[in-house]
Parts: C-alpha cells; structure tokens; sequence
C-alpha cells in the first residue's frame, strides 16, 4: 500500500504552538534537545519529529489524536522507545503516554489488573509481586519497556513456554480511534446487544466483521504454523474469536505497533508467582545435540528454555562468563514451582538425566537462589548491548532479528544461518527461544561500509525467504514488523491477506496518520537508517534510562540518560541549544553502572560542562581550595551554627543567598527545609592530631584514611566512626594532607581545579598499602583518577592509587581480625541499606550488606528500590531542591514500606538527603557507626 501522501505545516513550529494551546503547555515540547533525543529508539533508524506531547489525560490523547488528523500530520505513539524496528519514531508528532504509568484497579482475587501503559514492565511487576502475582510476558527489556509497546509488539519472551505472549493476556483495552472517539475493546459475544450497538456505532468494527467472514478460508489458509507470530495483523486470533462466537477486539489491536488506535488502559490477566524457581545453564559440545534434548527436556514443562550459539558465546566474552572454551551451544533452562507440589530437585536430577545422554562441556550449573539465578541469566540478559562492545565499526545490526521455525528444526536453522554468515564473512549472535523456535540473529556489520551494507541487503531476503519457503516459519515472533520488515509482510502473507491487512489499516485508519511507514508500506527497510549513529558505541537500549533518576521524575527522553547521549554526541549540539539538559544531570553514575555497552554518558556531560565552567562555583571551589582560610570561616559558621540554623534565620538566609545561586544554576537554593549536619567547631583533623604524618616520623601506618571533606568538616560521628572501626582491627591509620577528591569541582566543570586537588592527593597517598574511605564519592573518584588523567604523565601514579583503594566496608570484609561482637542482642533494630550510587559505580555492593546482616542487634531488610538514587548527589540537593525532593520520595516510600528504623548508608550527601527526604520516618546512620555501634555493645557486655 502507497501510505497517502500527509501534509506537513511549513513552519514546523506551528504544530507545537497549536498544541501546546490545545492541551497545555507544560505537556509539549519542540527545542532542539527534545527532537533531537525523541529521533531514536532502539532500531537503527532515526526521523526527527515535529513535536513532542507527553499526554497525561485520556482528553490529552484525544484532542492530540482529533488535531494530527484534522492537520494530516503523522502521528507515532511511543513508550519507552525499546522497539527494535523503528516504530516509536516518527517525522511528526510523537505521543509520548509514559506520564500515565498508574495501576488503576486490582483484584487479586479474580486476578486481573487495570494499567495505564506508561508503567514500566518491571514496575508493574514489582506492585504485582506483593500480593503474590505476576503479569507473564517477559521481554528481556522488562527492566525499561512498558506496557503501552508491549501491547502495541505483542511482545513475549523467555518465558512465553508458560505464559504465552501479551496477546494471552489481555482481557480488555481502552482505545483511541483517529475519530478521537474512544472503544473499549474487549471479547463480545456476536449475540450480545452491546456488540450489535458497538457495530452500529463503529463502521471500522462493521467493516471488520465482514472481512472477517468473507475471507474465512483466506485467514485459515495463511495462518502461519509456527507457535509465535507478531507479523501482520493477528487476523487469525479475530477468526479463532468468531470461531467460538466471539468478536475478540483485543486481538486486532494487540501486536498492532500504534497504527489503528492509541491504548489509554488495559485489562491484564494475572497469574500467581512461581513459589520457587530453578535454572540451569547446560553446554554442549555439538549444537545438534541441543536440538535433539530440547524435545526431551519440553516434557518436563520449562518454563523456559534459550539457548546461545558457539558465535555468540564467543562474542559475548567466554571466559567473562565462565563458559568452556569448546561448547557449540549454551542452554538456559528454567523451571517453576507453582505451589502444587511440583519437586524442583527431583526435575533437576531428571533434567541433568537427559543432558547427560549428549556429550556435555561440563556438568550443568543449577541455582535455585533468585541471586545465583540473576548470575546465570545475566550473560542472556545483557547480550545485544554487549555486542556493541565487541569492536569500534562493525556494530549489531537487527534487520533478520526475530525469526521463526518449529521448535524442532531450531538446530538446523542455526546450523544454515551459521553457515550463511560464514560464507559472507560476518560475525554473527544466534540466540533466542529455543522452546519456541523463536531465534534472535544479530550479525555484526560496518553500514557505512558499502560491502558490509550489500551484505545486509542481501542477507534480509534470503534469510527471510529462507525462513518462510525451507522452514514453513514466520518472519517475527515478537519484536513487531515497524519499519525494518514492513516491506516484506507482503511476501510473507502473499498479496491477498495483505490486501486484508491494507483494508483493516485503511478502515480504522483512512487519513494515514497513525504510525505511517510501520507494518503497512512499500518503502524498503534502509529507508531512514541512521548511519551516524551506528557508529557510536551506544545501542540505544535505554537500559541507562531505567535507572536515570531524572527520567524518573520527568518522563521524558530529552531528561533521560539514552536521551543525552544522543543530545551530546549530536552534530549540532551546543551549550547554548542544550543548557537546560546537560545541567540537569546529577553525575549519580547510576547509568555507568547499567550500561552493558561500557558507555559512561555522565563522563559525557561532564565533558560538556568542562566546556563550560561555572564561574560562581569556580569562586567557591578556588576559596575552598585554600585550606586554612577555608576551614577557619567555616569554623565561624560552626560557631554560629545554633543561631542561623533556624527555620527563620534559614528562610531569611535562602534570600538572601539567591543572587548567588541563581549565578550557580537557575534553580539552586539553600532551602530552610534542607536537614543540615552541624558544622564541626573542631575538625577531625584537629580531634586526631597523633594520626597527622609527621615529615620526620618514620615508620608510619600501612594504612592511610582519606577522609574527604564531610567527614573532616561535619560533626556527625563518621570518621570518628571509622577511626574507630579501624582501630578495632588493629590499624592505626595516618590522616595525610589532603584535598577534596574533586567530584563536586568535576561536576561544575573546573576539570582542571579537580585535578589540581587530585596532584596533591596522588602524591600524599603515595607509599600506603591501602587508602581507606568512609565517602562513595571520594571511593568512586580516586579510583576514577586514571580516567581523569587519561593519557597524562599522572596517569600511572593514579592507576597505583586506584588499586589501593579500600572502602572501609570492603576493609572490614577483608581484615584478618574479627573484632568480638556482642553474643546476643535481646531486642534487635531494623536496618535497611540504601547503596549509594557512587559507591554502586565502584563495584562496592555485596560488603556493606554482608557486614549489617552480621551485626547482632541488627535485623537487616533489603528494600525496594535500594540500588536506586536517593537524589542528593554531592551538591544536587542544593543545585536543584525540589527535584531532588521528587527524587527522594520514591526512596521515603521503599524505606516506609521495608519498615526499617534505621537507613544505612555511606555517603555524606545521601545521609543528608535522605535526613530531610525522610521526615524523621527513620533514622539514618553511616554503615561505619553501626559497626562502631557493634563493637561497642561487645566491649561493654565484656567489661
Ligand atoms: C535489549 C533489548 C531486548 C529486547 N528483548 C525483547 C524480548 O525478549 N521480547 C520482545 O518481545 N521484545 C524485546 N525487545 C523489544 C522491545 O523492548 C519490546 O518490544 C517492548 O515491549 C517495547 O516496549 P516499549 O515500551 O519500549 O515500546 P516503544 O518502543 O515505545 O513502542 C513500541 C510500539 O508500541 C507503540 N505504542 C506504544 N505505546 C502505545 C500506546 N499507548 N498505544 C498504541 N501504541 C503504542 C509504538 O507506536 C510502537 O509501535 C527488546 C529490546 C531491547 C532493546
Ligand atoms: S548508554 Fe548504554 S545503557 Fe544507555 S542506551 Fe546507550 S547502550 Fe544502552
Ligand atoms: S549520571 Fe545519573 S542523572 Fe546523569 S544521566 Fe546518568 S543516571 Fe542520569
């Protein structure tokens, strides 16, 4: 079908002007850095919008959906932007549904849910979790997409063996038509008056019924045999409907990628949780042995069952991932208890049975612990990131990623696709659902590279048509069709059913402004690819955005990490056009974490804002670096602390420091609600004389304790704390001379004041075997100094520091000495542990927690959302308070629901954010004291 030609307004400006007057300002968005960020998904195209609305009503959706048609201006729904295909992007208005993201109604009784579907799938699931259920589909993208695309995608994954795909479990949806008009689309029954008033009122609907029936034996005749399908419209599932007297409207739209109607909710269909689980990883040593167990092993009902090829274990890094250097195939398998007496021992001793026939690399792996499971799924779970790590050109490219075959002929498939990319010399991944049939194919290719693109083009007919003539199969199984397989739906249904499609699409779309160019179009799929981009390191999977603390609050891609790296990376970027994004990020590094792609896009923006330096903060951070004119004035303020600490000295005082701040960033402020430590009167320094390293006293401590500036300035029991600690394991550490480690300088962008301050560090730190922290910044930050001395003569004087570096948890893990601790504590107190995420970022995760659970008098919960960003981040609380109040709230709630007294942690900045955040609803105390506290209680019960 020729998509009829759309008109777009000259000025691309008016439509975001008549929007914003339509629905309100504050929900639409046109400046660079917004259509610049909203161009991508996770496919490898790019179009750039006209305009960006973040709807927050279903009147918003409406009046957004009445005006793109009235204008004839495209009109792309979009979620979470995870697609593969290209289908959340688009030349007009995007209509961004992430802002609806509540659960609207549950009963856990009859099992179902009401959802808005801008919820994130593992949000959704996490809600659900708590009263023991579960929505099943589970892409491997649950961490960040949400349910909107997967409604629209059909999407499935892993363990679509039990659960089914999204089409499965849906009982009803709320949909926007292009009239503006709103159907709730559910199952009626074809004798029900409401499905007859529904006909009468709908002509769409009446079109579809007949099509329906005029073309029955067409639908069954094209019906794809294989057990996954999400090309075309599910046609077959609307048949199956009538079949059993049924007008099964969910079916239409679900899988339907935007192009027939906006959802506003749905009605899912829950299940209960699995009560236990097991997985298991297998490698073999020939990948035809893998097709010959799975039939085998699908007795025993998994409820999953992947499998990577010999390609992509060693794309993904072998030994990384401990897998043998001769297996030719890994099998992930998963089985569920589901509380009806199923024996998950007994299974795993009949699965290894099985396995065991087949000439294994090694014996199987099998956990039933949720984190030794995490470790095992963790290599499958991050693959297609990964890939773009594997070499700087030659980039993962999805244009053949989601086929299918029946489930028996998986290792023939992949023996032929092996083959067929040896012969054009292309690395490729092969990896999928096995149980299913359902195989992921990424190969690795250089677009810009004329070869490497005919390969492309050549390898997307003839393995699709491969698939569909040798292997009887489907062309997607669940990614969705967008615009990467939109021109080869027709070859795969034959020119009749895709006149049907053409007529549906037509009917419940006769303008063509929903989604054009996605399922329906004759345009070739290298149509809009984006050759820039696939040249950069990032994937685009927005993998960072799910645990961006910016994007959590905003719910928009130009606030979001993925979103800034486009921004920042981009040709046109500059200061000027993207000030108000690039000075929104906090520089958690919660998104370095994430990224399996190995891109620190914090790095990136500090870069930017290095190009760019503050000038107030360059005052402060000058003054700040003159040591003893520094500490004396805040000495002053020490002093005076009890007067100008209260709540009218502090309002008075917010107004005073305005003009200020504002010089520091438009919305920085010293609010009266900020929870302040108290000022030391005398700094630890001053309190531990005998630990200062004098010039001529030799030998000196092994250990260095590089106490940063809060636990030098504030008086609030830290380092005494872990001077104490240290102490008790036999270390009497020395206090070097020392500067701010330089986070805060870094992130106002003095570059080169930071590493003015890490010159004298690296050479106070010299000679110590180990450089203690109680701080997560100042841990991240010297371990980080490699990296600000990239390619500078410090560079290996800071490779040497950073590896000495030991936060006083990992010391406290790691000491040889263990302090006696109270025998027993007759009352206990709740602890939660709140992970900083700088302290995230330096890979220290495991220590703190181990160290609280071990603590006699603690009983020690892991909350929810834990790993999250509390919003304080270093200055940020000053720099932007009420974001980072909207941040915290999150965190007030995990720690209210977790019903900890004490929040443990180990940052001066989460200590204070979470003090004012909280509310008093729990005391909050450094992981330093708490051990402190537990040698204490020891020393006294032995006294
Ligand atoms: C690393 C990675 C792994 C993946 N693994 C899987 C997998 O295992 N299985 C799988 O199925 N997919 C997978 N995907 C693809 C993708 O994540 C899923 O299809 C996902 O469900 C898309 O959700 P989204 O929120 O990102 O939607 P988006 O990408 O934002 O949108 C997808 C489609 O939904 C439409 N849409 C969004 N909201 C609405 C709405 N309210 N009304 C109407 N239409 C709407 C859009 O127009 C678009 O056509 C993966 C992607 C990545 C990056
Ligand atoms: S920065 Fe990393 S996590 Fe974020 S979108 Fe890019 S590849 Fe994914
Ligand atoms: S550093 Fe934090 S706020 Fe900045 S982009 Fe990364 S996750 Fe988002």
């Amino acid at each position: 079908m020729t998509a009829p030609t759309l008109i777009l307004p000259e000025r691309s400006r008016a439509v975001a002007s008549d929007l914003r007057a339509a629905i309100g300002a504050d929900k639409v968005k046109d400046d660079y850095s917004t259509l610049t960020a909203y161009a991508v998904d996770a496919s490898i195209y790019r179009m750039t919008p006209k305009a960006v609305v973040l709807v927050e009503s279903e009147e918003d959706i409406a009046a957004t959906v009445r005006y793109a048609v009235e204008r004839g201006i495209p009109l792309t729904p979009r979620a979470a932007g995870t697609n593969l295909t290209g289908s959340a992007i688009g030349s007009g208005i995007i209509l961004d549904i992430s802002r609806l993201n509540r659960v609207l109604e549950l009963n856990c009784e009859e099992r179902w849910a009401r959802v808005q579907p801008g919820i994130v799938l593992a949000e959704l699931n996490k809600e659900l979790g708590r009263h023991g259920l579960l929505f099943g589909p589970d892409p491997s993208s649950g961490e960040m997409c949400k349910l909107g695309g997967m409604l629209a995608n059909n999407s499935s994954g892993p363990h679509t063996l039990r659960y089914g795909a999204v089409k499965d479990n849906v009982a009803a949806l709320r949909v926007c038509l292009q009239s503006g008009e709103w159907l709730d689309a559910k199952a009626y029954g074809l004798d029900d008056p409401n499905c007859a008033d529904l006909l009468k009122a709908h002509q769409p609907l009446r079109e579809l019924r007949s099509l329906l029936q005029d073309h029955a034996t067409l639908i069954a005749q094209k019906r794809p045999m294989v057990s996954k399908n999400s090309c075309g419209y599910n046609l077959f599932g609307l048949a199956d409907g009538i079949a059993r007297g049924l007008l099964d409207l969910p079916k239409l739209f679900i899988g339907s990628e935007g192009t027939l109607g906006l959802f506003s909710e749905a009605t899912l269909k829950l299940v209960e949780k699995p009560r236990a689980t097991l997985t298991a990883l297998i490698h073999f040593h020939r990948l035809e042995d893998v097709g010959e167990a799975v039939p085998q092993l699908l007795e025993l009902s998994p409820s999953a069952l992947e499998v990577m090829d010999a390609n992509t274990l060693n794309l993904i890094g072998r030994a990384k991932h401990g897998i043998p250097a001769d297996a030719a195939a890994t099998l992930l398998v998963e089985l569920d208890a589901d509380g009806t007496g199923t024996d998950l021992r007994a299974k795993a001793e009949r699965m290894t049975e099985i396995c065991r026939r087949y000439r294994l690399t090694s014996d199987p792996l099998i956990a039933f612990d949720p984190e030794q499971r995490d470790q095992l799924w963790k290599a499958r779970k991050a693959l297609y990131p990964t890939l773009y790590r594997f070499d700087p050109k030659k980039k993962p490219i999805n244009f053949v990623d989601d086929v299918v075959v029946p489930a028996e002929r998986i290792s023939e498939l992949i023996r032929y696709l092996e083959e067929f990319f040896a012969g054009q010399h292309v690395p490729v991944a092969i990896f999928g659902h096995i149980g299913n049939g359902n195989a992921h194919i990424i190969p690795l290719l250089d677009v810009n590279d004329e070869v490497d693109f005919q390969k492309m083009v050549q390898g997307y007919h003839e393995i699709h048509q491969t698939v569909l003539g040798r292997f009887g199969g489907s062309i997607c199984g669940e990614h969705g069709d967008g615009r990467v397989r939109a021109e080869f739906v027709k070859t795969m249904f034959g020119p009749e059913l895709y006149d049907l499609f053409v007529r549906v699409k037509q009917s419940f779309d006769p303008s063509g402004v929903l989604n054009p160019g996605i399922k329906i179009s004759d345009r070739p799929f290298t149509d809009h690819i984006d050759y820039v981009r696939l040249s950069k390191p990032c994937a685009t999977c927005a993998k960072c955005n799910a645990v961006c603390p910016v994007y959590d609050v905003f719910q928009s891609e130009d606030m979001s990490s993925r979103g800034w790296f486009e921004i920042v990376t981009d040709k046109d970027y500059s200061y000027l056009n993207s000030k108000r994004v690039v000075e929104a990020c906090l520089n958690c590094k919660s998104c370095r974490t994430a990224c399996p792609a190995g891109v620190d896009v914090s790095k990136l923006i500090l870069d930017r804002r290095a190009e760019n330096p503050n000038k107030m903060a360059g005052v402060i951070f000058r003054f700040h670096a003159q040591t003893a004119l520094f500490e004396r004035f805040l000495k002053l303020l020490a002093r005076y602390q009890p007067l100008w600490d209260r709540p009218l000295m502090r309002r008075l005082l917010d107004h005073l420091t305005k003009p200020f701040m504002r010089r520091l960033a438009e919305t920085a402020s010293l609010s009266p609600q900020l929870v302040l430590p108290r000022l030391a009167r005398r700094h630890l320094r001053d309190r531990y004389p005998e630990l200062i390293p004098q010039a001529e006293r030799t030998p000196r401590s092994p250990v260095a304790y590089f106490h940063g500036c809060a636990a030098n300035y504030f008086d609030d029991g830290v380092g005494d704390a872990v001077i104490a600690v240290l102490r008790k394991h036999g270390v009497e550490p020395n206090l070097p001379p020392q500067r701010c480690s330089g986070t805060p300088i870094e992130t106002y962008g003095h570059r080169a004041l930071a590493k003015e301050g890490a010159r004298v560090n690296l050479a106070s730190m010299a000679g110590y075997d180990k450089v203690v922290t109680g701080c997560a910044s100042c841990t991240l930050m010297l371990k980080d100094y490699p990296t600000l001395f990239a390619g500078e003569p410090e560079q290996a004087a800071a490779q040497a520091l950073a590896k000495r570096v030991t936060h006083i948890s990992e010391f406290v893990s790691q000491s040889p000495v263990k302090p006696a601790m109270a025998s027993s504590q007759p009352t206990k107190c709740k602890v939660a542990y709140h992970s900083s995420c700088h302290l995230r970022a330096a890979g220290v995760t495991k220590e703190p927690r181990a160290i609280l659970a071990g603590l006699p008098g603690v009983e020690y919960v892991e909350m929810q959302d834990a790993d999250r960003c509390a919003g304080g981040a270093g200055t940020y609380l000053v720099k932007d308070f009420e974001t980072s109040q909207r941040i915290v709230e999150r965190k007030r709630q995990a720690v209210e629901q977790s019903g900890a007294e004490v929040v443990a942690t180990s940052c001066p900045a989460c200590m204070i954010q979470l003090r004012t955040g909280l509310q008093g609803a729990a005391e909050v105390k450094h992981v330093a004291q708490l051990i402190q506290e537990a040698y204490e209680v020891a020393d006294r019960q032995t006294s």
